[in-house]
């Protein structure tokens, strides 16, 4: 451990409302902590520039799903197991539920948030191209009040965000409108579980029963750019179309054009090109011999 505890200070009001009215006093100066898998991790290499934390571990107010009739309500403090276990998610939002199923192992699932993967602003989050293709909409709070921001316009560039200072992310809101479309996502990582990923896909789409076309196509991928991204050259590319090896290798190409990966310590931008391409196509190939809807 490369921290002194000595030098943090920790405290824990017990209701939302107390958190806001701390952060609202000297906004920037507290760090929120919910599971707190991504910040010991910097606490425990020495490298978290915070050095008061704030925790929303467990606060009722963010722990709640709502099923509402038209979408569903998802508190930020909703761990992948609160995710996996929930028979609605499962069930409407697979995409979602995959994701919290390979996002690190058993432990972090019962302690990593929905809301810390979006507030630690990874491009290489697993949760969040499913994010993107469920449009998937934030609910932030302050003592201010609410509002409300698409998920797409949250992360604004690698590692930043729309959060203001004095806020914190208290819900995510899902459109129930995906449900009877085909999905499919893939994570591609050194190895299942404890591994970040070098790509991730996650992909929604329907065929048009007149004539086998791709009627609705929506696809995503994290770790291929500064911040998750929604393929939108591919998507424009293979609507009204139908997933024929023409219409793949063409897509395969457009993918290749509108990401931008990077060499890390992960992977090489040549291997994640590549390897987005491949998903893609593997969703199209899935999508084109599904039935119509
Ligand atoms: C062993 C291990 C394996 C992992 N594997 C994966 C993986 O496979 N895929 C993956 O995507 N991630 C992985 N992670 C990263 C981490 O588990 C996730 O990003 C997790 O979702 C973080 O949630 P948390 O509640 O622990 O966040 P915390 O560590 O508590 O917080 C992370 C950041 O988000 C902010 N934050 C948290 N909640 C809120 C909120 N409600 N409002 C505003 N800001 C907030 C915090 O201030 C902090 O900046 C792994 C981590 C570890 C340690």
């Amino acid at each position: 451990m490369r921290s002194d505890p000595a030098d943090y200070q920790l405290v824990a009001p017990n209701t939302l409302q107390g958190v806001v009215s701390l952060l609202a006093e000297e906004p920037g100066a507290w760090l929120p902590i919910a599971g707190g898998t991504d910040v010991m991790v910097q606490y425990a290499a020495g490298k978290l520039p915070a050095r008061r934390l704030v925790s929303i571990w467990n606060l009722p107010e963010l722990r709640q799903v709502e099923v509402l009739p038209g979408e569903i309500h998802i508190g930020a403090g909703c761990t992948y197991t609160d995710l996996r276990n929930h028979v609605i998610v499962a069930r409407e939002f697979s995409l979602l539920a995959s994701a919290a199923s390979w996002t690190g192992g058993i432990a972090n699932q019962n302690r990593g948030t929905l809301g810390g993967n979006i507030g630690n602003a990874s491009p290489a989050a697993d949760s969040l191209p499913a994010l993107l293709v469920y449009d998937a909409e934030l609910i932030l709070v302050s003592i201010r009040g609410e509002r409300r921001v698409p998920y797409r316009d949250f992360h604004t560039g690698y590692k930043k965000t729309r959060l203001a200072a004095d806020e914190l992310i208290q819900a995510i809101c899902l459109p129930r409108q995906f449900a009877e479309y085909v999905s499919y996502t893939r994570k591609v990582g050194a190895r299942n579980a404890q591994a970040i990923s070098k790509v991730c896909v996650a992909a929604l789409g329907t065929i048009r029963a007149a004539d086998g076309a791709i009627e609705n196509v929506r696809v995503a991928a994290g770790s291929v750019a500064p911040v998750p991204i929604r393929l939108v050259e591919t998507e424009r590319l293979v609507m009204g179309k139908r997933a024929e090896p023409s219409l793949l290798a063409l897509a395969r190409k457009t993918v290749a054009a509108e990401i931008k990966p990077i060499d890390d310590i992960r992977s090489s931008a040549k291997y994640r090109a590549a390897v987005a391409g491949n998903l893609v196509q593997e969703f199209l190939l899935k999508l084109g011999s599904s039935k119509p809807s």
